[in-house]
């Protein structure tokens, strides 16, 4: 399984344009500042590409998709798993259009999550939009609970983020992404137990977040669930790659936009 981290910022990515329209040189940290000179400071919005038995499944589509597929070259998708309908988790879906070319490209994801696609790109949905190449052509699938993909069994991990009915976190064999979370739920604890690496999200130091892991947070979730790896994703200007690194165990990390692992 190879796994590829297309994104690891927050809904704002990271550098901010608040940090741009305020100058730089006020950024908390400086992180946008040195985005520029040091590339784990540059955090597209969070998704990442994970491939097995040749196929290629895209966890997410932001709003920097297409920035990412250029990126790193991405020259197909065979499906989608969808965490949760935030726009920065779905924004992207308009360009799918270029890989559904073929054939419609199934969509998976918690009813609220495929309603949210539905009702947002409400004009790829609907019959009398005349069809043509501007339209990402798009199957959706509602789960409740595993799903076989591509020979391999897809676990869905309930979590809890901002009053959401159906965010989730996804487990694939050895691999666990939950990009935005708040606290998980008993299910999503057991549905995690054993997984090697796991990604986790962790949005800034500090203060306490309504919705969202916050640094030392993050760390005692990682801890209690306690996989072989960890990498924290979805993070704001506030986390300052290689200042912070002092609060994460040995085997813990930040990640960045481009990084891969192989499982
Ligand atoms: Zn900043
Ligand atoms: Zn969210
Ligand atoms: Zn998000």
């Amino acid at each position: 399984m190879n796994i590829t981290f297309l994104g690891t910022g927050t809904s704002h990515g990271v550098p901010s344009i608040d940090c741009m329209l305020r100058g730089y040189e006020h950024c908390p940290r400086g992180v946008c500042r040195e985005a520029a000179a040091d590339p784990r400071h540059r955090r597209t919005r969070s998704s990442i590409l994970v491939e097995w038995n040749d196929q290629t499944v895209l966890i997410d589509a932001g709003p920097d998709l297409r920035e990412q597929c250029l990126r790193e070259k991405i020259l197909k998708i065979d499906a989608v798993l969808c965490t949760h309908g935030h726009a920065d988790h779905i924004g992207g879906i308009p360009d799918i259009r270029s890989y559904s070319r073929q054939r419609p490209l199934p969509f998976y994801g918690s009813a609220e999550s495929i309603g949210k696609i539905r009702a947002t790109f409400s004009y790829a949905f609907d019959p009398s939009t005349p069809a043509g190449g501007g339209l990402p052509r798009i199957t959706t699938t509602v789960i409740d609970g595993p799903f076989p993909l591509f020979n391999r069994t897809v676990i869905p991990i309930p979590v809890r983020h901002l009053g959401l009915e159906g965010c989730l976190g996804f487990r694939i064999g050895p691999l666990a992404y939950i990009p935005d979370i708040k606290t998980i739920t008993p299910t999503g604890l057991e549905n995690i137990s054993g997984v090697k690496l796991l990604i986790l999200n962790c949005l800034r130091r500090g203060p306490d977040h309504v919705s969202h892991l916050t640094l030392q947070q993050s760390v005692e979730l990682a801890r209690n669930i306690a996989p072989a790896r960890c990498y924290f994703i979805h993070m704001s200007h506030d986390i300052h790659y290689r200042l912070d690194r002092a609060a994460l165990d040995p085997w813990m990390d930040f990640a960045w936009d481009g990084l891969r692992i192989s499982l």
